[in-house]
């Protein structure tokens, strides 16, 4: 008699900001055999995956490769190489993953000020400007794409005044990766740190990340080569980097033709992330970005002409998440239950203040889709009317649909 069921999760259409549906490719890439680590095969796939996530950093840095470990574990072994104990950091807030780099930075041992701004906006970039020439402090770290709120703080000109201030800018880019442009050297981005269930589609479990010799050279003075691997110890007046499994520079010497031994590489998921850049890549960052700023444009055209009200400015919306007000008298949790259930549609509500206030829709990777976007929109406006919602029936999906039209006829 068999104790448990064969391993069987029902399909479902997962709109949220993460993790989104894989790309059939990808679940066939981590089916392949396993390789050693040290394997001139496997190394080989290493150092493709390297060059890959060059071209989707936009950058020319030596250092891109993937952490093991969620996107969070590559925004901790980022700050926990660049932030010595004691330093003052600086992190403008604008939404849930703002605080989440506040309470790394904290137990990294930084000296750690803030800057705030009501959710559901971004800031000036000379609002931070100044903050940083009042504040003076050794690094700046902030996030591109907040899902919280799905807003989109732009880094241009904030990563100038850090190139000429002499600071370190780390960004986490963990939801516009592979979605929205990410322009690390153009934008002068010290270390960026991408994710992998977003707009890159591929199962969580690593985070890819970026840095230059700026960084580098933060590192490397940290640095302490385990006692076990030492061939040589030229003992360092700096403080070493706390954790052993973030260590970014006994890591990048694993990624390195040196090969230092360090944890076992998570190979199914480096062929799963080789096969996400892959497919990015051949579609090509500019049309991958436009068919995420497409799908967002008919999300939001859709839940407007419904009579929704989205959250946030409009300005400076992230393409890839729409924040929607959960209309008054509707129970948000009871709607989305009815998605899941009777759908098979998975959308998100939020964090903190949010919290029952909005729901939150993703277009991202290969669930950011017109199929996709038209289910969403159909099944939302029939759960709505069901849960005794007021809704302008029938208008959604046809908004939407004159959107792609549009884009139809601009490709004609
Ligand atoms: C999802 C997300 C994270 C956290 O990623 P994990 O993979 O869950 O660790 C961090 N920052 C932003 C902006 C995100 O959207």
């Amino acid at each position: 008699m068999k104790r448990y069921n064969d391993l069987n999760p029902p399909p479902r259409t997962i709109m949220t900001p993460g993790p989104v549906e894989v790309d059939p490719r990808v679940l066939r890439a981590m089916s392949m055999p396993i390789l050693g680590q040290f394997d001139p095969a496997f190394t080989a796939l290493m150092n493709e995956t390297m060059e890959m996530l060059r071209e989707l950093f936009q950058t020319e840095n030596r250092w891109s490769y993937p952490v093991d470990g969620t996107s969070r574990s590559g925004l901790e072994a980022a700050l926990l190489g660049l932030i010595e104990p004691g330093d003052k950091v600086l992190v403008p807030i604008y939404g849930r993953f703002g605080h989440l780099l506040v309470e790394i930075a904290e137990r990294c041992g930084a000296q750690v000020v803030t800057l705030e701004t009501e959710w559901g906006g971004v800031f000036d970039p000379e609002q931070v400007i100044s903050a940083i020439k009042r504040e003076c402090p050794a690094l700046v770290a902030i996030v591109h794409g907040e899902t919280s709120t799905g807003q989109l703080q732009p880094l241009k000109e904030i990563g100038r005044a850090c190139r000429e201030l002499g600071v370190l800018l780390v960004v986490d880019a963990v939801a516009t990766i592979g979605g929205v442009p990410v322009d690390t050297d153009a934008w002068m981005l010290d270390a960026v740190v991408g994710g992998t269930q977003k707009c890159l589609s591929v199962p969580s479990g690593m985070a890819p990340l970026t840095y230059n010799e700026r960084a580098e050279a933060k590192l490397l003075r940290r640095k302490r080569v385990e006692r076990g691997l030492r061939t040589e110890h030229v003992p360092s007046r700096f403080r070493p980097i706390q954790s052993n499994y973030l260590d970014l520079s006994q890591l990048q010497d694993y990624w390195s033709p040196e090969r230092l031994n360090h944890h076992t590489e998570a190979t199914s998921m480096l062929y799963a992330l080789r096969e996400g850049l892959r497919i990015a890549l051949d579609e090509g960052l500019e049309a991958r970005f436009a068919r995420h700023k497409q799908n967002g444009e008919a999300l939001a055209a859709g839940l407007e002409a419904m009579g929704l009200t989205l959250f946030g400015s409009r300005t400076s919306k992230l393409p890839v998440v729409a924040c929607i007000e959960i209309p008054e008298g509707v129970d948000g949790e009871a709607v989305r239950f009815m998605l899941l259930t009777r759908f098979g549609i998975e959308i998100a509500s939020s964090f903190g203040p949010l919290k029952g206030r909005i729901w939150r829709i993703g277009t991202m990777g290969y669930s950011c889709s017109e199929k996709n976007v038209l289910h969403v929109l159909g099944a939302l406006e029939a759960a709505l009317i069901h849960q005794g919602g007021r809704v302008q029936a029938g208008d959604a999906v046809q908004a939407a649909l004159v959107v792609f039209d549009r884009r139809g006829a601009e490709l004609c």
